[in-house]
């Protein structure tokens, strides 16, 4: 990994997020990829636990930001309601230094932080005194927090009202099963009421059928991900992409 850093062997995809209601682009989640020297792509599944683990994924994080904005900082400029969408692990989330690294590089590139939004999952936030407390640092300065997988971790409920966050994203495992006779049906709709309450926006993942984009915006969603708009794009045919749904 620290010669795929060192090597350029790093890159983004982008998966559009699509306005239910309008079908139009809003932005996209940069999702990371290795491209090694054979030129296997590698998901990142199978390297993010690994960077996780050896404490990598801080220079991950940061490179995949400063890619976004190489790639994108002109169409970011050119279209400021566009925002683009990046994972953050549990050790970004820790980092003191994390916000002024971003800010620094969001300034290089001339891009406001509101159109960086920042993901974190339920995992990043165990400690939530801390995580809190950083997060509020990143929205103080302009971004916006989205828990990614919501839904799927175990204290979903209790920490909600005390972080500050923008978005949920449900899970696709429970955007698969709305509408169907599963125990989880239900959970969709429940997520979307609360977040409604809680006055937050949702973006559902993993949208594969018309039937469920219906739903989820009948629903309240505001804001989709999945097959059924796009599957993730490189970064020149996401611009493409803009261009004729922006
Ligand atoms: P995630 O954040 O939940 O990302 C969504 C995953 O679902 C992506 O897989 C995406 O390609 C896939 N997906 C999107 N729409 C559909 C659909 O309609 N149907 C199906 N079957 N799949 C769909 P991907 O790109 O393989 O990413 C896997 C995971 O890797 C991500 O899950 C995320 O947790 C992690 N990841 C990706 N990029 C980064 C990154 O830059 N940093 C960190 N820390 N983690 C990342
Ligand atoms: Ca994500
Ligand atoms: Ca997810």
């Amino acid at each position: 990994l620290q010669m795929a850093l060192q090597r350029g062997e790093i890159e983004i995809d982008y998966q559009p997020l699509v306005d239910l209601q309008t079908r139009r682009c809003v932005g996209a989640e940069a999702l990371v990829r290795w491209r090694r020297n054979d030129g296997q792509r590698v998901r990142p599944d199978l390297f993010i636990p690994q960077a996780e683990d050896s404490g990598q994924i801080c220079a991950i994080t940061q490179r995949v930001i400063e890619l976004v904005l190489q790639e994108q900082a002109a169409l970011l400029r050119q279209h400021p309601h566009l925002y683009i969408s990046v994972n953050l692990a549990a050790a970004d989330i820790r980092d003191a230094a994390f916000v002024a690294h971003s800010q620094r590089l969001l300034t290089k590139y001339g891009v406001p932080a509101s159109q960086l939004l920042y993901e974190v999952t339920e995992r990043g936030l165990v400690d939530v005194q801390r995580a809190s407390s950083l997060l509020q640092a990143q929205r103080d300065s302009g971004h916006r927090i989205a828990i990614d997988d919501f839904g799927t971790g175990y204290s979903s409920l209790s920490y909600l009202q005390q972080l500050p966050v923008d978005v949920l994203k449900i899970d696709k495992s429970f955007v698969d099963t709305l509408g169907s006779d599963a125990a989880s049906s239900p959970v969709a709709p429940h997520i979307i009421q609360m977040a409604r309450e809680l006055g937050l926006k949702v973006i559902a993942e993993g949208v594969e059928h018309e039937a469920q984009a219906c739903q989820l915006l009948s629903l309240g969603a505001q804001v989709g991900q999945g097959w059924l708009f796009s599957k993730a794009l490189d970064a020149a045919s996401f611009r493409a992409f803009v261009a004729r749904h922006g």
